[in-house]
């Protein structure tokens, strides 16, 4: 599927730069040990700004949960519906989600508990978004 073009702003450029070099990152915050996903300026549970740092995820997860959609908002999609939208939990950390389309599985057919991976896809020419694929 098509992907809305991500505009990276100070606090998300960081991560959109890894996309582009293949790698997933996170929010770490250093005083209370906790990931973060999406990109925030400061940490969520202890509202620490100076130190939030970026780790390597191992970019696997699981699929947490699906739903199929027919009425999404997001207009390039629509002639596209019904897909799936996907929740996979981080391996690293399950409390932290990303979204995925999970292409080439039929809707209705996605197998929730499968391990699934990171993979990067072209939003525009200049930059990667993550997507992922089902595994083993
Ligand atoms: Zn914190």
């Amino acid at each position: 599927m098509p992907r809305p073009v991500p505009v990276p702003d100070a606090v998300s450029k960081p991560f959109w730069d890894a996309c582009n070099e293949r790698r997933l990152i996170v929010q770490r915050c250093s005083a209370c040990d906790r990931r973060q996903f999406p990109p925030e300026a400061t940490c969520r549970d202890c509202g620490s700004e100076a130190n939030l740092e970026w780790v390597a995820t191992s970019g696997r997860g699981r699929i947490h949960g699906a739903i199929v959609m027919h009425d999404s908002r997001i207009k390039m999609w629509q002639p596209l519906q019904p897909y799936n939208l996907v929740g996979i939990a981080l391996e690293d950390d399950p409390a932290i989600k990303f979204m995925s389309n999970l292409p080439g599985v039929p809707v209705h057919e996605v197998p929730v508990g499968a391990a699934v991976e990171v993979e990067f896809i072209e939003a525009s020419p200049e930059q990667l978004v993550p997507e992922w694929r089902i595994v083993g």
